[in-house]
């Protein structure tokens, strides 16, 4: 029996775990992959303040050291389902049941997918969803992405470093970045940027070879031969297994208030997986710091 348990272990969680180990309470993270969570995947990170530049992967690993520092137990394993008995949480993975007095939701949001034919067959054969992890496999190629926000941004800057040419298609007519990485991205003679342009199949048999894309001005069909494509087409939540337990939008995410409280009491909610307007890491330590706080109160009152 542990005073909280953190489901998830990405910046929100890890932030959550920093504050509460500060303030004397006991604390298990549970994470099914790599502690850090999307900010890992990030290869620069400009906007912490504080901190002028720094690799996704550096900045998680300095806040897990520091929370391990602290006496943060974790493990690495996916929790499948919560339960409420009386006061106490039950908390269950694929290996084993863990209790605390109370629950604090950091799961963040996964890749948002295209939903076409062969997607899922692809993926690891020439499909990927991050540059980060991927991109080095196509050193001196072309390489080719899908999507118009700050995460695509990033990877096509990235990717423009190591691949000859970087071929970017965006859906409407222009980007929904910060300008920041609109203005860097056009500084890059090797990147080719396509607006208005509808992937809707991924070619090939056993492996990607190739993309078809409808023009949503003129209907035009165009296909691009190549064995690679990073789609960053935005997140969605993975909350099905908690939509009995507490209130969800209807998009998925977790409806809390501004105590970070969802519908059930000693069960809080922060960082991307909550039903908020902005994603970043400033609004992920926000809520771990506000929960906090909520947490410690509702753990002396119960
Ligand atoms: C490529 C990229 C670059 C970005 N760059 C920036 C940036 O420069 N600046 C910025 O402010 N923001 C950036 N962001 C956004 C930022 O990373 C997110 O807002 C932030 O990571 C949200 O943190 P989180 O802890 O809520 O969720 P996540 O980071 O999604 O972490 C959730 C964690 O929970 C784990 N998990 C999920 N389900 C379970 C389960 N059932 N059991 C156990 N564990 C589970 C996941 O494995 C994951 O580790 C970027 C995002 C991406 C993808």
């Amino acid at each position: 029996m542990v005073d909280v348990i953190i489901i998830g272990g990405g910046p929100a969680g890890m932030s959550a775990a920093l504050n509460l180990l500060r303030a004397g309470h006991s604390v298990l993270i549970l994470e099914k992959e790599n502690f850090g969570g999307q900010i890992a995947n990030s290869p620069r990170v400009e906007n912490i303040p504080g901190i002028k530049d720094i690799s996704g992967l550096e900045f998680s690993n300095n806040l897990f050291e520091q929370i391990l520092a602290l006496g943060a137990k974790f493990e690495l394993e996916e929790v499948t389902r919560v339960m409420k008995v009386n006061e106490t949480f039950d908390v269950t993975t694929k290996y084993r049941s863990y209790q605390s007095r109370a629950v604090i939701l950091a799961n963040g949001v996964k890749h948002r997918k295209m939903n076409l034919p062969n997607e899922e067959d692809f993926i690891g054969k020439g499909i990927s969803y991050c540059a980060v992890c991927d991109g080095a496999f196509y050193k001196d190629e072309d390489t080719y992405l899908i999507g118009d926000a700050n995460t695509a941004l990033q990877y096509a800057l990235m990717l423009s470093n190591t691949s000859t040419n970087v071929y970017v298609f965006t859906l409407f007519d222009r980007f929904f970045a910060d300008q920041i990485l609109i203005d860097r991205l056009r500084e890059r003679t090797n990147v080719h940027v396509t607006h208005n342009m509808n992937c809707i199949a991924f070619l090939g048999k056993n492996e990607l070879a190739g993309l078809r894309f409808k023009n949503t001005k003129d209907h035009t069909i165009h296909d691009y031969p190549t064995n690679n494509v990073f789609i960053a087409i935005g997140q969605v939540p993975q909350n099905d297994i908690f939509k009995a337990l507490v209130q969800t939008d209807e998009r998925g995410f977790i409806v809390t208030n501004e105590r970070m409280e969802t519908s059930l009491s000693g069960f809080f909610a922060i960082g991307d997986t909550r039903k908020k307007d902005v994603c970043q890491l400033a609004n992920a330590f926000g809520d771990a710091s506000i929960a906090s706080v909520f947490v410690d109160k509702y753990l002396h009152t119960h």
